[in-house]
């Protein structure tokens, strides 16, 4: 079913439509005081964060060059506004940016963009005007995040896209898996020997998420996926070249790590402490430890699988923690397999392992995952939050699924969402699901007004905008697919 069926449903018991402008995503309060476009001429920023000024003129002057505003200092009160909360206000002689944060000065000038269209009557660009409006925004969740894959096949362009995209949407964190792509100097075999996700290009793509307003998280697969390659694919990142390392997998495709083997828990610690250097040591990693599978080798099978399992993740909890920063997993394993109580959901554990979950630090972030459609309530959801721990809504590619997710995040008080895209990072499903996660994880209440407003040209739209701020130069980099008339059948999906 289409975002636009599976909305029609969702928004009628919502608030009321917002006066839609082309933010995106929808403010939280937006009002149209005239019909009149105004010329953008002056931007006033009110921002206690002495940087905020510099980052405004910055950007104004990329996006805008010489025919842009004037951007000046102005004293207003931010008393009342939240963190990441903006006011704008187009008024007929002035833009009027306040927000307490360079954060919300960041929001404001995103929607100032997303508004503001080149002046009518000439040939070339020679002025922009936008739409007299009052908003008034915030987000309200605290945690929006994408998750996002760097393939084997992943271009680093494609990768500074979706997080640029992902800024632009007011999303603030980013989780990259790395999928064998990334070029460990720990241990050079971890991965494919031609992975394009160098330190380097990290670095690169670092300082450009941290100027747009977006932490990127690492994440290493500690339990099952130890491939790192889809499963469909058959492939190993690591043993196809290398079989020496062999003890350290299980013997069965070499799918989960050997949890026994102690070089093991030795190996990912430098693993994950050289990625949070690469990353900058942000405040978050994920250590994946979804759909693995039982042990195969007889070290494993000795002891009791889940106290090995429970161990190993204690590990890894301290080794991240030891660094300042919080582990993040997903869901399923532990969860019964077969519990009624989880029925039409993921659950991938055994009693053993759901009974292990109870000793887990309670400072370790749950990732539940959930790809199907809109459900009036998420019990395993409520389980992990009534066990204590930090919970984030994670949905993926059903857009009335995403959409639920996200109000039962804003209705129940959950930390966030975490939204993922896997491989599909092309074509509308990019589309679909950047629109419906950033909508609802900006504001869980969104009526999703711009659905009448034909949103996937908006999207392109701004898909375009970033493309000009990465200087594209290749028609392979623009829209959201790599040809018009795809050169051999698609098989990405
Ligand atoms: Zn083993």
């Amino acid at each position: 079913m289409g975002l636009w069926a599976v909305l029609c449903i969702s928004i009628t018991a919502h608030a009321e439509k917002a006066e839609w402008v082309g933010v995106c995503p929808e403010p939280a309060s937006c009002k149209v005081t005239s019909s009149t476009y105004q010329p953008l001429k002056k931007v006033s920023v009110a921002c206690a964060d002495e940087a905020a000024l510099s980052w405004a003129k910055k950007h104004l002057k990329e996006w805008y060059g010489k025919v842009g505003p004037e951007v000046v200092n102005a004293s207003r009160s931010t008393a009342d506004l939240g963190n990441e909360a903006y006011d704008l206000e187009v008024t007929a002689g002035e833009v009027k940016i306040t927000a307490r944060t360079l954060q919300g000065v960041r929001y404001a000038l995103y929607s100032l963009r997303q508004m503001a269209i080149p002046q009518r009557g000439t040939l070339q660009v020679e002025g922009w005007i936008l739409p007299q409006v009052t908003i008034h925004d915030k987000p309200s969740l605290d945690f929006r995040g994408i998750h996002m894959c760097w393939f084997h096949e992943s271009k680093p362009w494609e990768i500074e896209r979706l997080i640029r995209l992902a800024a632009y949407y007011k999303l603030n964190y980013a989780v990259v898996e790395s999928w064998g792509s990334f070029r460990s100097d720990v241990a050079p075999w971890y991965g494919w020997p031609d992975g394009s996700m160098t330190k380097k290009e990290l670095k690169r793509l670092r300082k450009i998420a941290d100027d747009l307003g977006i932490t990127l998280i690492p994440q290493i697969n500690v339990f099952g996926h130890a491939t790192m390659s889809r499963g469909g694919a058959g492939k190993h990142a690591a043993l196809e070249f290398n079989p020496q390392y062999q003890p350290l997998f299980e013997p069965v495709n070499g799918w989960n790590w050997c949890l026994s083997n102690p070089e093991t828990r030795k190996l990912l610690q430098e693993l994950i402490v050289e990625q949070l250097e690469a990353y900058g040591n942000p405040p978050y990693f994920h250590i994946g430890c979804d759909e693995a599978l039982p042990p195969s080798c007889p070290a494993c099978k000795e002891k009791p699988y889940s106290q090995l399992f429970l161990e190993h993740v204690q590990a890894m909890n301290e080794t991240i923690s030891s660094r300042g920063a919080k582990t993040m997993m997903w869901h399923d394993m532990l969860l019964q397999r077969g519990d009624n109580r989880w029925n039409g959901f993921y659950a991938n554990g055994t009693a053993e392992t759901a009974a292990g979950l109870l000793k887990l630090p309670r400072d370790i972030i749950i990732c539940d995952w959930y790809y199907g459609p809109a459900h009036k309530a998420y019990p395993t959801i409520d389980y992990f939050k009534e066990q204590g721990f930090h919970v984030l809504a994670c949905p993926w590619y059903d857009t009335g699924g995403i959409a639920a997710q996200g109000r039962y995040a804003g209705k129940t008080g959950l930390d966030g969402m975490l939204g993922t895209l896997w491989h599909h990072y092309f074509g509308y499903d990019l589309v679909d699901d950047y629109f419906t996660l950033s909508n609802v994880a900006w504001n869980s209440e969104s009526s999703f007004s711009m659905t009448g407003a034909h949103y996937g040209e908006f999207f392109r739209t701004h898909l375009r905008q970033i493309g000009w701020d990465m200087h594209i130069k290749d028609s392979r980099h623009a829209g959201i697919y790599y040809h018009e008339v795809p050169p051999e059948p698609d098989l990405r999906n």
